[in-house]
């Protein structure tokens, strides 16, 4: 995890990806052969972007699943068995050009359909932080190397864990009040050396400000970590987490169940910061996605209403 700075900025280039649909294919043995369709074209997405996407079928589905390139998109059904739902995340590092999106439903008697999209991402210029900083003090004391190393591996093991129950419902808010700063992809730079992409969006907070669940989960890490501080990661299901960094206090134990607006703990400035602040990390699975972009999407598109348009 990078050194976090209390200095916000935005970035400010545009970018923009553009999604093209091909036709749904029925695919089927015999009979009426079922069809899938998506009904909400993703709107505009960047590396590190999330849309919500919506499928309905012609037939009640027992299953959808989906792909972007190699990685599985987590369906849950909305309203009735014919209409599902899945959120897509655009990798950080994507190349600009077409990611394919496969999606796939069963009926209870084994027909199949899918559909097919590709998502075309356009190149996107993150802002770069150069830093020069004394070499004695860029990288962490030998002393603690082997706890970073095991605090990565215990998030990673955290991460890896698809909980196929979804809690989250509806939209994310913001865990600590005021307008999220999104630093997220930001490249940091030290002493010429790439060292690592802002994973998280960060938000102005004086220490002791409560810091509040985004949206429903079970927390799966509460505890302090070399550079993140005090740290909760809530497990939202379906392979979606939130991390947040740098308390000042945890208020909630592992195995615990919140809901949205629950209270996690206090911001403030543990770990390695310059300052209090509040880092929010969204995960899918092992990959991060921009915690702006996803209440973005899900504020404009609430999950439990997805009306199909035409
Ligand atoms: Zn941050």
């Amino acid at each position: 995890m990078p050194v976090l700075p209390v200095r916000l900025s935005c970035p400010g280039a545009v970018l923009t990806v553009l999604l093209s649909l091909t036709a749904g294919v029925g695919v089927s043995s015999q009979g009426s052969a079922p069809s899938l369709a998506i009904v909400n074209a993703p709107g505009p997405l960047k590396p590190g972007g999330v849309a919500l996407i919506t499928v309905t079928a012609t037939h009640d589905l027992v299953e959808v699943t989906g792909g972007v390139s190699a990685r599985p998109v987590r369906f849950w059904s909305g309203s009735s068995p014919r209409e599902w739902s899945a959120l897509v995340g655009i990798n950080v590092d994507a190349a600009p050009g077409s990611l394919p999106l496969t999606i796939e439903g069963r009926t209870a008697d084994g027909s199949t359909a899918v559909t097919k999209a590709s998502l075309l991402v356009v190149r996107h210029q993150f802002e770069t932080r150069r830093l020069r900083v004394d070499p004695k003090m860029a990288n962490p004391p030998e002393s603690e190397v082997a706890r970073i190393k095991q605090e990565a591996q215990a998030m990673a093991e955290a991460f890896a864990i698809v909980t196929p129950q979804r809690y989250w419902h509806g939209p994310f808010n913001a865990p600590v009040p005021g307008t999220a700063t999104s630093s997220f992809g930001r490249l940091t730079v030290t002493n010429g050396k790439p060292a690592g992409r802002h994973q998280g969006a960060d938000f102005r907070a004086a220490t002791g400000t409560p810091v509040q669940a985004p949206n429903a989960g079970r927390v799966v890490i509460a505890r302090n970590l070399y550079f993140a501080g005090n740290t909760v990661i809530l497990d939202h299901g379906l392979g979606v987490f939130s991390l947040l960094a740098h308390l000042s206090r945890i208020a909630v134990v592992p195995g615990a169940t919140v809901a949205r607006g629950d209270l996690l703990g206090e911001s403030g400035a543990t770990g390695r910061v310059t300052g209090p602040h509040l880092h929010w990390a969204v995960r899918f699975g092992e990959m991060s996605v921009d915690p702006v972009s996803l209440m973005s999407v899900l504020a404009k598109s609430p999950d439990e209403a997805a009306h199909p348009s035409h």
